[in-house]
């Protein structure tokens, strides 16, 4: 049972720690040999020999997505480019593309991150395991692809879209196990049953790995039934390789996060100071084994935080919360501070509702307003006083969570558009100078 690592996944904390601290000197040397840290060590006066404890990690700067941006495509590098076998490049959606460098062994540590965290959630060599990930620069294709034949599962390297040919390979390669982004989950059930499949009892899906998204545990609870499955939140980023970073057991609360790999802070993102475990903040990644590309202190920009108390799992890395979006993807709104999950959680409450919604936010005379549009499910009436009712319930309960009262409107199934790669939830009409 090689990826169930209980040495090190229930490793006694003093031990793990220890461990980290090796990594991390490690990981200083290493990285003093990039353009970027060398620079950047010299300016600060640093150096591994002044690192003795884990909290002096503080004593590094941090390391930002404009860092990588500055130094694309090879700055970062430190290790030489010939010893290098893979780089992924994320343009994002604004600004300049980034690079990530991987050695072999940096490809075989994500494989074997991707390897355990799946074991944990069931996945064995019998399963059947299809990605739905688009393969090239996203890391979810090639992550879990890796990752999954690690595990020695038989994979289904679908890719992504053509929902028709992914419920095909579903059923006739008996596929077990999904790789998915959440929202496409729901439209992929959705249709399932316009083509009259059952998944419960045409296919055999039994685990569904879901992430690369913010989602509401409402959301994943829907996705559950829909899809008759367990759902599990995976976390990853491809600063930090991509999949497999951080990822929910099968108690699902909380995502451990591989301590091994990787060193975590929350950070105040104002005042840059750590906040206390339970406290919501920025999560801070430090990598302590990765060769191409070290990143110290690197700023995800990712709100969450470290659950306190023992995970029943018995694992001993410790779990991060469900992500509740980026600090960039915050909205304010007549001075109120919210993000599109809040709105997400209120609707799928309703089971009259559908899976799709969009938010628009736009000026109208001078004042910024809200609208929320969101589907109805297919099943529900046009009866106009219930829809007026089921109209008021919801927008008392988006107040009450919200603390504004935003427009809401309810459209006919199949009125917004379909998402098929990361769901587009917000569209920020206002004009800022
Ligand atoms: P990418 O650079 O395309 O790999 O996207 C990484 C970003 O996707 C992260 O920084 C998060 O904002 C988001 N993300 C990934 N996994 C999750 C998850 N499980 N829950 C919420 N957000 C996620
Ligand atoms: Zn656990």
């Amino acid at each position: 049972m090689q990826y169930w690592q209980k040495e090190i996944e229930t490793m006694p904390r003093k031990e793990l720690e220890a461990f980290q601290l090796e990594r991390l000197k490690e990981t200083i040397q290493a990285a003093e040999q990039s353009p970027f840290y060398k620079k950047t060590f010299s300016d600060h006066q640093i150096s591994a020999d002044q690192i003795h404890s884990l909290a002096d990690l503080q004593k590094l700067p941090f390391t930002t997505k404009d860092d990588l941006r500055a130094n694309y495509p090879f700055n970062m590098a430190a290790i030489p480019i010939r010893e290098c076998v893979r780089l992924h490049s994320s343009s994002g959606t604004t600004g300049d593309p980034t690079v990530v460098l991987h050695s072999a062994k940096d490809l075989d540590d994500w494989a074997n991150q991707v390897a355990r965290c799946m074991y944990m959630v069931g996945v064995r060599d019998t399963d059947v395991f299809q990605n739905t990930s688009g393969y090239g620069m996203f890391t979810g294709g090639l992550g879990f692809q890796y990752g999954a034949e690690k595990l020695g599962t038989l994979t289904v390297p679908a890719a992504a879209g053509n929902s028709k040919r992914q419920i095909k390979f579903i059923k006739d390669f008996g596929t077990t196990c999904l790789h998915i982004i959440p929202s496409y989950a729901t439209r992929l059930a959705e249709v399932m049953y316009e083509e009259g499949v059952d998944p419960r009892s045409d296919t055999k899906l039994h685990t569904i790995c879901i992430g690369a998204e913010p989602h509401s545990e409402e959301q994943r609870k829907r996705i559950e039934q829909l899809l008759g499955v367990k759902a599990y939140n995976c976390f990853g980023m491809s600063e930090m390789n991509g999949p497999g970073v951080a990822f929910e057991c099968t108690e699902q609360n909380g995502l451990h996060i591989w301590e091994d790999y990787t060193i975590v802070e929350i950070i105040d993102p104002i005042t840059l100071q750590a906040v206390p475990d339970g406290e919501v903040g920025e999560l801070v990644l430090t990598t302590i084994s990765r060769e191409a590309m070290p990143l110290l202190r690197y700023r995800t920009r990712d709100l969450t935080c470290i659950i306190k108390g023992d995970c029943p799992c018995g694992r001993t890395h410790r779990r991060l919360a469900r992500f509740q979006g980026r600090s960039d993807d915050m909205i304010i709104l007549k001075g109120v501070n919210l993000f599109p999950i809040q709105v997400e959680t209120i609707l799928m409450q309703f089971k009259e509702l559908g899976n799709n919604y969009l938010i628009t936010i736009d000026t109208v005379s001078n004042s910024d307003e809200m609208l929320i549009e969101v589907e109805l499910s297919d099943l529900f009436t046009d009866d106009y006083s219930v829809l007026q009712q089921l109209s008021k319930d919801i927008t008392r309960q988006l107040r009450d969570e919200l603390l504004l009262t935003p427009r809401l409107k309810l459209v006919a199934k199949g009125s917004l558009p379909i998402q098929e790669g990361k769901a587009v939830r917000v569209k920020d009409l206002r004009k800022f100078c």
